[in-house]
């Protein structure tokens, strides 16, 4: 029920409406019986968007493209892992304070870590952009060699100088040799799910790969790692980690990974952005009936 107690905590992002965080944090409130509220917010102006933040005591904010730097210099502190990322995902609201955090790192982290003993793997990271650089910044704290491949030169230059690692071309695939391969670019994401950005002989037997892309949760990434008998670890992994670990900080209260994963999947089996509502009717022009679905 929302009512005059009801606590807010929302995304701001543009595009924001093929979000699922409102899925996975609207559930959490449910189960817990908090009293609280998620929504989607497509902003234009940030600026205009953190005086609401404060005017209107919203109580947290899942930050995405293209503001995870740009909300920066708006914040009173940077915890953790986003000092070092320079990139903030996650908004706590404490007390006068803004304080942002970086939960992109940790979800990915602890996915990988669900599987495998990280430290000192050497780990081929494709992409340049802000999910991989947040990933790239936690690899390094886990003393993982490093090796950079993105499509424009510049951008991985950048981040590899940052991290400290050398970087290629994403068509060098002669030279992507590693334990654990991580797709970080949107290679594969809805509509091109027949890409994948790697040729399928380059991914070895035993070899860990992670797709963070997660529209569709099986991309041909994971399916031609899974047929060459690699261990493969999709996308909602990380969403759901990411998710929780911002439940956590907004609440101080766990979430089962399980769960919010079961959310995700039923959501995404339904083709809808929310979960467990019945498709709702309209009448067309001969008065039938027709379900049409809520997206
Ligand atoms: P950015 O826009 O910051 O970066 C996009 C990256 O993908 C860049 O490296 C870009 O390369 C590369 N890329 C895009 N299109 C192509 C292409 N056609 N061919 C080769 N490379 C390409 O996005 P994010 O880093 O935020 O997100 C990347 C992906 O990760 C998205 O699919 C997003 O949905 C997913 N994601 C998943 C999360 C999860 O929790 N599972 C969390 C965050 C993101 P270039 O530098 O050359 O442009």
């Amino acid at each position: 029920m929302i009512n005059a107690h009801t606590a807010l905590y929302g995304i701001i992002g543009n595009p924001v409406r093929h979000s699922l965080s409102p899925v996975i944090h609207n559930e959490a409130f449910r189960r817990m019986g908090l009293n609280a509220v998620y929504l989607a917010f497509e902003v234009s102006h940030l600026q205009e968007a953190m005086r609401g933040v404060r005017g209107l005591g919203v109580r947290g904010l899942s930050v995405t493209i293209p503001f995870k730097t740009q909300i920066l210099p708006y914040l009173d502190t940077i915890e953790g892992a986003a000092g070092k990322i320079r990139a903030v995902n996650t908004l706590s609201v404490e007390g006068q304070r803004l304080v942002g955090y970086n939960t992109d790192c940790s979800g990915a982290l602890e996915a990988l870590e669900e599987n495998m003993e990280l430290v000192g793997r050497k780990v081929i990271l494709l992409g340049a952009g802000g999910a991989a650089r947040a990933i790239g910044f936690g690899l390094k704290e886990k003393r993982c060699e490093v090796v950079l491949f993105n499509r424009s030169r510049n951008r991985a230059e950048a981040l590899a100088k940052e991290l400290g690692c050398v970087h290629h071309s994403l068509s060098s695939f002669h030279k992507m040799d590693g334990d654990v391969l991580i797709n970080a670019t949107s290679v594969g994401m809805h509509p091109n799910e027949k890409e994948s950005p790697v040729p399928k002989r380059i991914l070895t037997k035993g070899m860990v790969v992670m797709d963070i892309v997660y529209r569709p949760v099986r991309t041909r990434l994971l399916q031609d790692a899974e047929e060459q008998g690699c261990v493969t670890i999709d996308g909602l992994e990380m969403l759901a980690r990411q998710g929780a670990a911002q439940v956590l900080i907004w609440t101080g209260r766990r979430q089962e990974i399980s769960r919010i994963r079961e959310d995700l999947r039923r959501v995404l089996a339904a083709g809808r952005t929310e979960p467990g509502r019945k498709p709702f009717f309209v009448r067309d022009e001969s008065g039938n009936k027709r379900a049409m679905k809520r997206c």
